[in-house]
């Protein structure tokens, strides 16, 4: 897996949601809080969504995999399969209808798979929208310069949006031009959790406060020089305090057969919590798919047990 691309750059796109290393955390605390160590596909609406729009489209969702994989033109590196398979994984989804929108973060880890998904979204007449990072919330807290900092930087961090429907298409065009989303309307879109999507807006305010106090001691607490030093400053020289902050905030719990990252408070609820439900939902898709998705995403641990309950 290639390096968190969080961390310190003002310039770098902030908080992904996406493709960091498994940790195993997210599995460790379900099994604690409810003793159970994976979601249990046979129950809840989730399962009966998944397997009424799984067993109508599987065959077409095997195809459109089959010739995904083999229009990547580049040897994918075994450091670069998990990131992959979960782009594989989010494109299916959308084509299954479960996910309205895919967000192809450009600056992955080269993301030298994003030409095929393009291309076959492009085959199926799926819209896809170029745009920015989505804001969410002001930055009112900020100083002005910092604040147009952020923006900016939120703007120059460009991603393709692949949409389902034209409709979406629509929302998603007008989204990217103001730049500007509301926490329920990018998790509908995204199919995320709501919690989940709202603390990952709060973490990167969280960012921005580090960057700014690290910011102000370098420039000696001299504003004027601090928003000179601004543009593309790195983070550096870190107290204790501020990398406590830092790791923290990139010590997020991937929440498995997604792309998004869970709350603490989905993490403590385990059983049943938002972001369980959506795990739930991309096993699902991947166990009725393709062994080799299923097995590629799968953290360690679960996969005896997802096998044994089909
Ligand atoms: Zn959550």
């Amino acid at each position: 897996m290639p390096a968190p691309r969080v961390s310190v750059n003002g310039s770098a796109a902030l908080l992904p949601f996406r493709n960091r290393p498994y940790d195993g955390s997210f599995t460790g605390v379900y099994s604690q809080a409810r003793g159970r160590k994976i979601p249990d596909s046979r129950q809840g609406r989730a399962a009966t969504r998944m397997q009424a729009m799984a067993s109508l489209s599987t065959p077409r969702l095997r195809n459109t995999l089959r010739k995904l994989r083999a229009s990547i033109a580049e040897p994918v590196a075994p450091e670069d399969a998990e990131a992959m398979a979960q782009d594989l994984l989010d494109f299916l989804a959308v084509q299954a209808g479960i996910k309205p929108v895919q967000m192809l973060a450009r600056d992955h880890g080269g993301a030298y798979w994003n030409a095929a998904i393009v291309d076959m979204a492009e085959r199926y007449g799926f819209a896809i929208i170029e745009g920015p990072q989505w804001r969410v919330g002001s930055y009112d807290q900020f100083p002005d310069w910092l604040r147009e900092h952020v923006h900016d930087t939120l703007s120059n961090t460009r991603h393709r949006y692949v949409c389902r429907d034209r409709r979406t298409a629509r929302e998603v065009s007008e989204l990217c031009g103001s730049g500007v989303a509301a926490v329920e309307q990018e998790a509908r879109l995204l199919n995320y959790p709501r919690c989940c999507v709202e603390r990952h807006h709060e973490r990167s305010v969280q960012y921005f406060e580090v960057f700014l106090t690290n910011l102000r001691r370098h420039a000696q607490n001299d504003e004027a020089a601090a928003r000179l030093l601004a543009e593309g400053y790195t983070i550096s020289d870190l107290t204790p305090d501020e990398a406590k902050a830092v790791r923290e905030l990139v010590a997020g719990a991937p929440a498995p057969f997604t792309s998004f990252q869970a709350c603490e408070g989905c993490m403590a609820a385990g059983s049943g919590s938002p972001a369980q439900f959506k795990v739930r939902e991309g096993l699902q898709l991947a166990r009725a798919v393709d062994e080799q998705l299923l097995e590629t995403l799968c953290p360690a641990g679960w996969l005896d047990e997802v096998r044994r309950r089909r």
